[in-house]
């Protein structure tokens, strides 16, 4: 499944949905920010959803919006824009994020041994194992400690790989012309 995104499409569908998606398509080639009614309206979607969206979005950093007010009934409306930067740092903000925690889980397994019970799949923290004697405590097998090696090379793979990403984001951002 391709988006009209690119590369870093996927990644914005699983953070935003479809419809935050659709939105970020849309504000890229409008030339002018737009209501919540117009987006809603060129794409035929309920107002609400757009909104809901638009929300996260904004959390996420990916658009942003001014307030217009009308001057005659001081009643106030949203126009939401963005552009490639504003994208190209969101993604950038959310790898970091993904390191950061790719890191923290990559420290928990190597600090930790756990252990399994062979007959029912069962896993118990070191603590948990030697409080029952390595025994399991649902059907009193012998416990097995589990080799997380495989887990550990993978995540280090995974942190290499997204830290070389970030690096080439992180310069191809510092070379853009403001
Ligand atoms: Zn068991």
């Amino acid at each position: 499944v391709s988006s009209p995104l690119g590369n870093v499409g996927l990644l914005i569908r699983n953070l935003v949905g479809e419809v935050g998606e659709r939105i970020i398509v849309l504000l890229l080639e409008s030339k002018e920010a737009l209501s919540d009614e117009e987006i809603a309206e060129k794409l035929g979607l309920r107002i609400n959803d757009v909104r809901k969206a638009l929300y996260d979005l904004v959390k996420l950093g990916f658009v942003t919006y001014r307030r217009v007010t009308r001057r005659e009934s001081y009643w106030h409306s949203y126009k939401w824009y963005t552009n490639e930067m504003m994208i190209a740092q969101a993604v950038l903000r959310r790898k970091r994020e993904v390191l950061k925690k790719l890191m923290q889980r990559l420290e928990f397994e190597k600090e930790n041994v756990f252990y399994v019970c062979p007959l029912d799949g069962s896993r118990y923290s070191f603590d948990e194992a030697f409080e029952n004697y390595f025994r399991c405590p649902r059907c009193g097998s012998d416990l097995v400690e589990i080799d997380n090696r495989k887990i550990i090379e993978n995540l280090e793979r995974l942190i290499e790989k997204l830290r070389r990403e970030i690096e080439q984001d992180e310069k191809a951002l510092s070379s853009r012309p403001v």
